[in-house]
């Protein structure tokens, strides 16, 4: 199934990078937003997720994150998810970059993770910046900030906004010096996360693709595993134990 020639890679490789999309968590039963199921109450996902909605109906759009947090209640991290837990051990400098929101990744156990588009699980504050955990409710009112007052708003990255710069860079710069490079369940069209397959590629590394379907990365890729995530990333740590450990 794993060529020789990325065996070899994975074998010899210290310095890998791994970027997840909403493919990676599919399988936990987190919709994706490109697929099937990328409507809410018949508002297309794309145009609820903005900072342009927030400003225009923030009771609309509460609504809408309200229900992505109770969807993400009882979901758990999929066998996807550990493998890339375990990939800390087989790499020395490793990190995962995702821009998943879901906090699925932490919750399997990641520790040198980027969280590129933030994590829906906490609140910011739109004055004072004021981080919270979210416990805010806000079926039936807007929540405001306990120290301020102001409105506050999930602490994630929204169509139309700019990325954290530390952790943009971050990001590239794992991307840039790597070995392997993993992009895995993204349809790479949501920038600039989906450049950094092709800034790793750009300095040298060996780009393997995981996602069941074809993205605009398939082309370029090294290797191409066609499949789902939960499935392949278990048997490609399972490879990985057994070459590093000969
Ligand atoms: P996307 O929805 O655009 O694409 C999902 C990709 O995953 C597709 O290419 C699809 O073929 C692939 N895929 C689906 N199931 C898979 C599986 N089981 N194994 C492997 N691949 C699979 O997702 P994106 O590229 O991450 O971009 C969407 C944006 O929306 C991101 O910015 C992200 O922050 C956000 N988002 C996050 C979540 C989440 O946190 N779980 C969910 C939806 C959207
Ligand atoms: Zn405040």
């Amino acid at each position: 199934m794993f060529t020789n020639k990325l065996l070899a890679r994975l074998r010899d490789a210290t310095t890998v990078t791994v970027l997840t999309g909403a493919g990676i968590s599919a399988e936990s039963g987190v919709p994706t937003f490109r697929g099937k199921d990328g409507l809410w109450q018949n508002h297309k996902v794309e145009e609820l997720a903005t900072i342009a909605a927030f400003q225009k109906n923030p009771q609309l759009f509460w609504q809408f994150y309200s229900w992505r947090r109770k969807a993400l209640r009882d979901v758990k991290p999929n066998l996807g998810h550990y493998a890339l837990v375990d990939f800390e051990r087989y790499f020395k400098d490793y990190l995962l970059v995702t821009q998943n929101v879901d906090n699925l990744h932490i919750l399997a156990g990641s520790t040198k993770i980027v969280e590129l588009h933030g994590n829906i699980l906490r609140d910011r504050c739109t004055k004072c910046n004021a981080i919270t955990v979210t416990a805010a409710d806000p079926d039936s009112q807007i929540p405001t900030c306990k120290k301020c007052g102001a409105l506050v708003r999930p602490d994630v990255v929204l169509f139309g906004e700019n990325l954290n710069e530390i952790l943009l860079r971050k990001a590239q710069h794992a991307a840039s010096e790597c070995e392997v490079f993993f992009s895995i369940g993204t349809s790479g069209v949501v920038e600039p996360a989906a450049s950094l397959p092709f800034l790793s590629k750009a300095n040298g590394a060996f780009l393997v693709e995981i996602n069941e379907e074809e993205t605009p990365f398939s082309v370029h890729s090294n290797e191409m595993l066609r499949g789902p995530a939960g499935k392949i990333l278990p048997q490609l740590a399972m490879v990985i134990e057994k070459i590093q450990s000969r």
